[in-house]
């Protein structure tokens, strides 16, 4: 197995050499989206990231467990265990069940992540199916004496832990510091401490999520469910938890603290987080409408872009950024991309035409596929490695035109390992099969008149018909783009 590969530690905030604590087989938590609304394109950036580090850790040999949540069990608005249930809210804003909620927006997430060519996880598993999970990690806390129970709810002790076991090593915030930024209590909570958090809430009569336990009938704290399952499925210590760089703190540093106030022992060998999206240069946020879900981006129903992209432009487009890096979406940089991708889809198609010679000129495979691999075992640095396959296509391209030549050993290599960079690492797919572009009058004829049809459809505000001429002419590949001046289609 390649030992060579290097990560970037939260936890230390440094590089270190990626060693699993079982040879081969690696074990990795992502904490996944709380399903309340549409997954937000922020967290998809972290989930295209962490199918990255997944599908790099597949490529290299090893056997991986990657297990990410599904947090179905709303958890309160707000940090301080305060606020309103964000699941409850949305089912009492529609007059529906919360689990329909739950199903609605899971099937969504899924749904989008699968247009984004997303492996599933090994393990999907949701926070209200661990309920009897949490409540034993609850009991065994208080055992350890670093919980107590008030007017039925359950409270995690931060000073009392931070006594005896060091609390903030991952935000690198000490205790003192965090008891002089938090505020006061207001009378209102029952906790001892501001600081301290909770594992489990007594419900309200009118809260419609609840469970029994021996404390109330109540619902757990979110932060003690990423305990129960990661260390459920991965042992009290596995190899990689990540998440997007927001959950550093409260919610990762709790985790780190409700698992060692157990085993006493680190829960975690690498902290890994993946940075933020934003939009347009600015944080992107519903109440500012500076906000784009990844559905508008596809279909191109949204005010802010005039053209329409396709799910693995988008997700190239990220790829395009080292997952640590903040990475601001916006129209030009997605045009910019787009172009991007459809020069290394076309260096692809040609490489399986190029003409074979005896030997290769102006071209060092193995130097190009050390770099390659040089980039990838840097912190999955993305962003080189598709620099590297953009001068292998330049290579292709040389070649192509008859100014460079390749042997035919060389060109299965290439074939092999861009193959493997492009569809198994990046995750990309081929945007379209090769259909006949030239010489085929009645098709061209029958999409422009479909083209037409359906800006008709548009300017009638018909959307069903003119969603039904996309989706299906995007089930055979070819991509339609909305733009002001109407649709245009897009085929090879
Ligand atoms: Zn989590």
């Amino acid at each position: 197995m390649d030992s060579s590969l290097v990560v970037y530690n939260s936890l230390n905030g440094k590089k270190e050499t990626f060693l699993p604590l079982l040879k081969n087989h690696v074990g990795m938590y992502v904490c996944g989206p709380t399903v309340y609304s549409n997954v937000h394109l922020g967290n998809c950036r972290t989930f295209i990231s962490f199918d990255l580090i997944y599908r790099y850790l597949k490529h290299l040999g090893y056997k991986v467990r990657y297990v990410r949540n599904i947090t179905d069990a709303g958890h309160l608005e707000n940090d301080a265990d305060e606020g309103e249930d964000r699941i409850a809210k949305k089912a009492r804003l529609e007059s529906i069940e919360p689990m329909e909620v739950v199903q609605r927006y899971t099937v969504d997430f899924r749904s989008i992540m699968a247009k984004f060519n997303a492996l599933p996880p090994s393990i999907e598993p949701t926070a209200t199916g661990h309920i009897v999970e949490q409540i034993e990690l609850i009991k065994e806390i208080i055992i350890q004496g670093y919980a107590y129970e008030v007017n039925g709810s359950v409270y995690f002790d931060v000073i009392k832990f931070n006594k005896d076991i060091p609390y903030g090593k991952l935000s690198g915030r000490n205790i003192d510091e965090l008891i002089h930024n938090t505020r006061s209590l207001d009378g209102q909570s029952d906790k001892k401490n501001p600081q301290d958090f909770a594992l489990w809430k007594k419900a309200e009569p009118v809260h419609i999520m609840r469970w029994p336990s021996p404390w109330s009938d109540g619902f757990p704290g979110w932060h003690l469910e990423c305990t129960a399952m990661s260390t459920k499925y991965l042992g009290s210590q596995f190899d990689i938890h990540g998440g997007g760089m927001d959950l550093k703190f409260p919610h990762h540093e709790c985790e780190i603290a409700q698992a060692e106030s157990i085993t006493k022992k680190a829960p975690v060998s690498y902290w890994l987080h993946a940075n933020m999206l934003t939009l347009n240069g600015k944080k992107m946020a519903k109440s500012t409408g500076n906000n784009i879900l990844p559905e508008e981006i596809f279909t191109g129903e949204n005010t802010l872009f005039k053209q329409s992209f396709s799910p693995m432009v988008v997700r190239f487009f990220i790829l395009q950024a080292h997952y640590r890096s903040i990475v601001d979406l916006s129209e030009t940089a997605l045009i910019a991309s787009e172009k991007g991708f459809y020069r290394l889809v076309d260096g692809l198609v040609k490489l399986d035409t190029l003409p074979v010679s005896d030997h290769t000129t102006g071209f060092d495979f193995t130097n190009w596929l050390n770099k390659c691999y040089a980039a990838m075992n840097d912190d999955f640095n993305s962003p080189l490695l598709i620099a590297h396959l953009f001068d292998a296509v330049k290579y292709i391209n040389s070649v192509h035109h008859g100014t460079l030549t390749i042997s035919s050993e060389d060109t299965q290599n290439l074939q092999k390992y861009i193959h493997d960079f492009f569809f198994d690492v990046l995750g990309l797919e081929k945007p379209f099969k090769e259909i006949p572009s030239k010489g085929n009058k009645q098709l061209n004829g029958t999409l422009d008149l479909l083209m037409i049809l359906r800006n008709k459809a548009r300017e009638n505000k018909d959307f069903g018909t003119s969603d039904l001429i996309r989706d299906t002419l995007n089930e055979l590949d070819i991509q339609v783009n909305d733009t002001p001046e109407g649709s245009t289609f897009k085929k090879n």
